[in-house]
């Protein structure tokens, strides 16, 4: 039935993905990494599987996982979940925001996004009957900051403090928070966050974290939403294994909340999956006790490979947000004749061999706006790829 309402509708990912394949196009749509996991991660997998750890896992997850997501956010950022009532692992974030979405949100109740967001919480707020609403993150043209003049036009990204507060009212029942941000790979800063705490405290309403990409963070600092005073006992926060650690086949993510929350939130995961990835829980477990180097390793590396697609685009002329963190940079495409990128990026694989995701695809069908000739690309691709597409781009553009 929501098919109708268009507001669940096919994913953009496996459509471009798809279109990448046919054509032979370097892949900068879907945000998955090439490289490999640390070796440790896949080795401990791999003896998983050969030790006979195929079978259904505790519903919650294995106790060695639980206990590896409450020391690393111990040692990450002070933070204290009892591993047994307030650590829930679930099948990637996708799933534990589904949950936590079925678990607060009654029909007609809102849950407030910026705007553009990940595509999946718009479905996940249909599915549970909510009421989306947004702020938009605004832009804001740095001239010349590019390094030389050929370069095109950076643009910076904000969110008014204010127009946050004003959006939160009696009737949200949760704020969907999602720093770094995808698709725009903006850090929210401490007093930002601090406003969407406050506000939530004052209507009664929960906060739903985000925070997938918290280890791959280049400017700025992250700063994890239940930290803040005042968070704690209605924030709701999920992480995954994914990003941080390149298996984002794996599919294991996690919840952390105060216990009775949690309780409402297993209470709907039991339901959707049950339990997964057995083998792969404990090889987690093992990729989260990395050292710190290694964990800020990752960032680096990926910083590099940035810095090399924000070159690539930058001789090309188009304007660009360089993201502060994350898999994504967004360009203007408009120097390239496109007013719609959508349009643009259905095309791109067969004309120029280089796949990307339109900006669109985050915002409400058809609410484009001044979005519009915008497009994602990733760059968390190895650095041939990055330097074939960016050859591409340049001799059809
Ligand atoms: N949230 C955000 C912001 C994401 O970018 C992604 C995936 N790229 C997810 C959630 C889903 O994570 P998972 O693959 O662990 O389900
Ligand atoms: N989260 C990834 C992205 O933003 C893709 C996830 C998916 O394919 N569902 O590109």
């Amino acid at each position: 039935g929501l098919l109708r309402d268009g507001e669940v509708r096919p994913t953009i990912f496996a459509h471009m993905s798809a279109l990448a394949a046919a054509h032979g196009a370097m892949n900068l749509g879907q945000g998955f990494p090439d490289t490999d996991p640390p070796e440790v991660v896949a080795e401990s997998a791999v003896a998983a599987i050969r030790e006979g750890l195929n079978q259904y896992p505790p519903g919650a997850g294995i106790p060695a996982l639980r206990e590896a997501i409450a020391a690393h956010q111990e040692r990450f950022y002070g933070l204290r979940w009892d591993p047994t009532s307030e650590v829930l692992v679930t099948a990637g974030a996708t799933e534990a925001l589904a949950a936590s979405l079925l678990a607060l949100v009654r029909p007609g109740d809102e849950v407030l996004t910026l705007a553009p967001f990940y595509d999946a919480y718009a479905a996940v707020i249909a599915l549970a009957g909510g009421v989306h609403r947004t702020v938009p993150i605004r832009r804001e043209t740095v001239e010349d900051a590019g390094a030389d003049e050929a370069d095109g036009a950076r643009v910076r990204l904000h969110v008014d403090p204010e127009e946050l507060r004003a959006a939160i009212t009696d009737r949200t029942r949760v704020v969907l928070v999602n720093s770094p941000h995808n698709p725009t790979g903006m850090v929210l800063d401490a007093r930002t966050l601090q406003v969407v705490v406050d506000a939530a405290a004052e209507h009664d309403a929960f906060v739903l974290t985000d925070e997938v990409y918290e280890h791959l963070v280049f400017e700025g600092e992250h700063v994890p939403v239940a930290s803040l005073p005042g968070a704690r006992e209605r924030t709701i926060s999920v992480g995954s294994a994914g990003k941080t650690l390149s298996v984002t086949g794996w599919k294991i993510g996690w919840v952390t909340a105060p216990a009775p929350i949690l309780e409402a939130v297993t209470g709907v995961k039991q339901w959707l999956t049950y339990a997964s990835g057995t083998p792969f829980q404990g090889a987690v477990a093992r990729g989260l006790a990395m050292a710190d180097e290694d964990f800020a390793a990752i960032a680096e590396d990926l910083r590099e490979r940035r810095d090399l697609l924000v070159a690539a685009l930058d001789r090309i002329g188009l304007p660009l947000v360089v993201a502060e963190s994350g898999y994504f940079v967004l360009a203007d495409l408009a120097p390239l004749g496109a007013h719609d990128a959508a349009e643009l990026c259905d095309r791109l694989p067969e004309k120029a061999g280089v796949a990307a995701i339109p900006v669109s695809a985050f915002l409400p069908e058809g609410e484009a706006g001044d979005w519009r000739s915008w497009a994602r690309l990733a760059f968390c691709k190895d650095r041939t790829t990055l330097e074939e597409a960016g050859r591409r781009l340049a001799a059809w553009a």
